[in-house]
């Protein structure tokens, strides 16, 4: 409680001289783009949205109500059909503090992680009925600002407007060793480098060529290849940013 009140205090001190912004954090999977704009939300007080564990948590309702044909397609006009009956809603794990994704009441926050998601998560997400729900959702999110987005396209379509926009990108290989690594750590031993680099790169492929929002640079967007980055470095770097816009 003590610690709460000190912490809220802070924040408070740490922002009272700058104007309250909207972070859009895009970029490519597995580029590390979540915990960056996890770590950057908590230090600046601000909240935190993953509009990936959006798009995650349809395509597990679509998985676990039959909505996926044996190739790996979707069954697109049932799926809009029924988008009434999907809701996400997000809360924070009361012992851990980490932020977590809710499918019609039901904490799925592992389970929207599985390879079983991210192979068909792509194909759920080019249906332009989807991320029409989904968009409206995240401006709803936005509209006080103070707020740290991350996903494809939030600097483009979502809120074109952010007062601070970064396009993260890493090599292919590095990432899918990070998301491999992650899978292991989880207990997940089935799982090949091979299968998880593949992955990447086909959602790469799926999220750039898709004709409604694909994932591309904001113009007005700052790059950050952290390829050869440690984890403080970058997110040092997105704190300078961060800084120099709000002081600006
Ligand atoms: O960020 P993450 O890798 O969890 O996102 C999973 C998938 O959701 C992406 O590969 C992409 O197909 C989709 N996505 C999207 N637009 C967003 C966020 C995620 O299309 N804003």
């Amino acid at each position: 409680m003590v610690r709460c009140v000190s912490m809220a205090i802070n924040h408070y001190l740490f922002n009272m001289e700058r104007k309250r912004i909207i972070i859009a954090i895009d970029g490519f999977s597995s580029t590390g783009k979540s915990t960056m704009a996890k770590a950057l939300a908590r230090r600046i007080g601000y909240a935190y949205i993953d509009t990936g564990a959006m798009y995650r948590a349809v395509t597990l309702y679509c998985l676990e109500n039959g909505l996926v044909n044996d190739d790996g397609t979707i069954k697109e006009e049932e799926l809009v059909a029924r988008l009434g009956d999907i809701k996400i809603t997000f809360g924070v794990d009361a012992a851990t503090g980490q932020s977590q994704t809710y499918l019609n009441g039901r904490c799925v926050e592992c389970e929207i992680r599985d390879m079983r998601v991210s192979a068909v998560v792509s194909q759920v997400a080019k249906i332009p009925a989807v991320r029409r729900a989904l968009v409206a959702q995240q401006q709803a999110m936005g509209r006080e600002k103070g707020i740290v987005m991350d996903g494809r396209d939030i600097g483009t379509v979502v809120f074109p407007e952010a007062e601070m926009k970064v396009y993260v990108t890493a090599s292919a290989e590095t990432r899918a060793r990070r998301r491999y690594d992650e899978l292991v750590a989880k207990g997940d031993t089935a799982v090949t480098y091979e299968e998880v680099l593949h992955n990447v790169t086909e959602r790469d492929r799926i999220d750039t060529t898709r004709a409604e929002s694909p994932l591309r640079k904001a113009d007005d967007a700052y790059t950050l290849d952290n390829s050869h980055m440690t984890i403080e470095e970058q997110d040092r770097w997105l704190m300078d940013l961060y800084d120099q816009i709000t002081r600006g």
